[in-house]
């Protein structure tokens, strides 16, 4: 009962705050009205009601002390006409006559306007001694016709004497009586006049206080929702966008509120978006910083790291990246808090989904029946996961890999941190890779792997430079001209790349060895004299005889001119006289090695070409100096 009447009031206050503000204003100021008129009526009436009602009361007790005046002094008439009718001799009866008729008359028309009470009882006894002295004035009456005179005024003087004392002492106590009865009826009208007076001043202000509170609630239900939909726009206006109007009505303020909220809701999801889009660009302003400083790939992958632990810091992440064969993927980075990371098992760039796809791709749960095989397969509790292809210049490289709790995906905003990680990421690897390639192509050569000429005369430099004793060493291929014309330039670039293979593990670790041109080689044996130079480069040709003898490959030799760099004025001139010991290595029947010394000395390591030695060394070291040559084999191409 109780609850249906809350309700109950709860719906009028309801209906009272959903009233349009107009309609408010005009119902307040037409009930206010209406109390006005009210209160008005009330008092008109109840003045007008008052007035007739003490008027009547006044004029009624006024005629009843007027008719009991007249009264007593008909009674004294009556007495007057008695005593004067007797005292005449009759003459005047006629005259007692009239007097009774008017006492008569007069004492009906009391009896009519008198209730019961005082008056009622002193006219009853009146009335009685009027009867007594009619009875006694009979007898009068009758002794003045019997010719009585004497006894006629004995009786007068006596019997009815007494009876009109009775009756004229009645009527006098009657006139004061209502006399009395007057002034307490006026003084009733008065006290009741001023009851009204008082009763109207009273509805007045019982009027203007229902009207002054009838305005305050007017004013409260308009002002208050206005104040609050004020508070909230200052509030906003200050930058405060978590504001809100609290008004419930459906009246134009509620509505005003409404909008007013929905545009602060607008405004908040709009800043959101803005705040959002800023830590983005400051996200990836930071590592594309991080990512400029990486100069290495390892320095790049260790940025991703890092990135992937500020992005999602409670998530196994992981980024699998395929190495140079471009055929498998490898676990690169790891982040979050399992050591191994997610573990994703897929091994090659195109069992990957998200690398097939070239975009992001996200699952709900590893149980669902469209997850990812890889996801599915990898055991553990089920997940959910995320997964970003690395991309550079549209080929896959790789992929982003970000594992969570079952139906937890990661939020859009994080998902797209990752998209632009792995785009950024990408990118740089990507480049960092093209470049380390690139300059690799430049420094070494394409079909040996050697570093080119330009990039072992910079390390020559250098070691020259850092006081490093050397001995420098041009090689060049017999004859390779006929072995290329006579069994194809193919089988002529793997003559190249077998005689590298050989030479190749005859040096030590900090040799260098470089392709110098066509099918020209020069070395820089590090802490080796030139006599020990040339026989690890005996060593060299031994060796390449052996490998040749095991392979398809035609035969050939090389021959080699030494210097001892440290004893050279330039590396230059260091070049000049490898050259030229090698240059005398070919004139002496190449196949051997020459070393180049002082001017003056030639010393000859060739048993078979012993007796040559002294015309090609006259030959070719009287420029250079060449001091030695050695040659352990013929030339199987001469
Ligand atoms: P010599 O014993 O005097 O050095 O005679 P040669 O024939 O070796 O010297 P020449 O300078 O006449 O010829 C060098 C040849 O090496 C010419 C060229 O066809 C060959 N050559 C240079 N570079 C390559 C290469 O990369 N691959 C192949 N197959 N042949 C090359
Ligand atoms: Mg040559
Ligand atoms: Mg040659």
């Amino acid at each position: 009962m109780a609850t249906s009447i809350e309700t109950q009031q709860r719906s009028w206050s309801r209906r009272v705050r959903d009233l349009p503000v107009g309609k408010k204003l005009f119902s307040g100021f037409l009930a206010l009205a209406l109390v006005l008129g009210l209160v008005v009526a009330c008092l008109f009436f109840t003045v007008n009601t008052l007035g007739d009602a003490n008027h009547a009361i006044v004029g009624v007790a006024a005629k009843r002390s007027e008719l009991s005046d007249h009264l007593r002094f008909a009674a004294a008439d009556l007495r007057g006409a008695q005593q004067a009718y007797v005292l005449e001799g009759g003459t005047s009866r006629q005259q007692f006559e009239e007097a009774t008729s008017r006492f008569e008359s007069t004492l009906d028309e009391l009896r009519l306007m008198l209730d019961d009470g005082v008056e009622t009882t002193l006219l009853r006894k009146i009335a009685t001694g009027y009867q007594t002295f009619l009875s006694t004035d009979q007898l009068i009456w009758n002794a003045m016709q019997q010719g009585q005179p004497t006894l006629a005024t004995n009786l007068v003087l006596g019997a009815e004497s007494l009876a009109f004392g009775f009756m004229a002492e009645d009527a006098e106590k009657l006139s004061m009586h209502a006399d009395l009865d007057r002034q307490a009826a006026v003084a009733d009208f008065q006290r009741t006049s001023r009851s009204a007076r008082d009763l109207g001043i009273a509805l007045s202000a019982l009027a203007l206080f229902v009207m002054v509170l009838a305005s305050l609630v007017i004013t409260r239900l308009i002002r208050d929702p206005l104040a609050r939909v004020q508070h909230a726009a200052e509030r906003a206006a200050d930058g405060d966008l978590s504001a809100s109007a609290d008004v419930d009505s459906d009246d134009e303020t509620g509505r005003l509120a409404r909008a007013f909220n929905t545009m602060l809701a607008k405004l908040r999801q709009r800043e959101e978006l803005l705040l959002g889009d800023h830590r983005r660009q400051e996200l990836q302003t930071q590592v594309y910083k991080a990512l400029e400083m990486a100069d290495d790939e390892q320095a790049a992958l260790e940025v991703v790291g890092r990135t992937l632990g500020a992005v999602l810091p409670d998530r196994p992440a992981e980024l699998l990246l395929a190495d140079n064969s471009k055929a498998n993927l490898e676990q690169s980075v790891v982040s979050g808090p399992v050591p191994d990371g997610p573990g994703c098992p897929v091994n090659s760039p195109f069992s990957c989904v998200a690398v097939r796809g070239g975009a992001a791709v996200t699952f709900e749960s590893s149980r669902a029946i469209d997850a990812c095989p890889h996801l599915r397969d990898r055991g553990g509790d089920p997940c959910s996961a995320v997964c970003v292809p690395v991309t550079f210049m549209g080929r896959a490289m790789g992929v982003l890999h970000v594992t969570g709790e079952e139906h937890a995906l990661p939020q859009p905003v994080e998902i797209d941190a990752l998209s632009s990680l792995s785009a950024q990421a990408g990118a740089r690897i990507g480049m960092l890779r093209t470049m380390t390639r690139t300059s690799l192509q430049a420094s070494t050569d394409g079909l040996t792997g050697l570093m080119n000429r330009r990039t072992f005369q910079s390390r020559i430099r250098a070691m020259r430079r850092g006081g490093v004793q050397f001995s420098l060493v041009m090689a060049d291929l017999d004859h390779f001209k006929r072995l290329n014309d006579t069994h194809g330039h193919e089988m002529g670039d793997r003559a190249l790349t077998t005689f590298c293979s050989v030479a190749e593990t005859m040096l030590r670790q900090g040799d260098l060895m470089a392709r110098w041109g066509g099918e020209e080689f020069a070395f820089a044996l590090v802490g080796v004299s030139p006599r020990a130079a040339a026989e690890v480069l005996d060593r060299v040709r031994l060796e390449l005889s052996v490998r040749l003898s095991t392979s398809d490959l035609p035969g050939f030799t090389a021959s080699f001119g030494v210097v001892d760099a440290s004893a050279c004025d330039s590396l230059d001139d260091a070049v000049r006289r490898a050259d030229d010991a090698l240059y005398a290595a070919k004139a002496s029947g190449r196949n051997q090695v020459l070393v180049a010394g002082a001017p003056s000395a030639t010393e000859v390591h060739t048993p078979h070409h012993r007796a040559d030695r002294a015309e090609r060394s006259e030959r070719s070291l009287q420029p250079q100096g060449v001091l030695a040559t050695l040659a352990l084999d013929d030339d199987p191409l001469d």
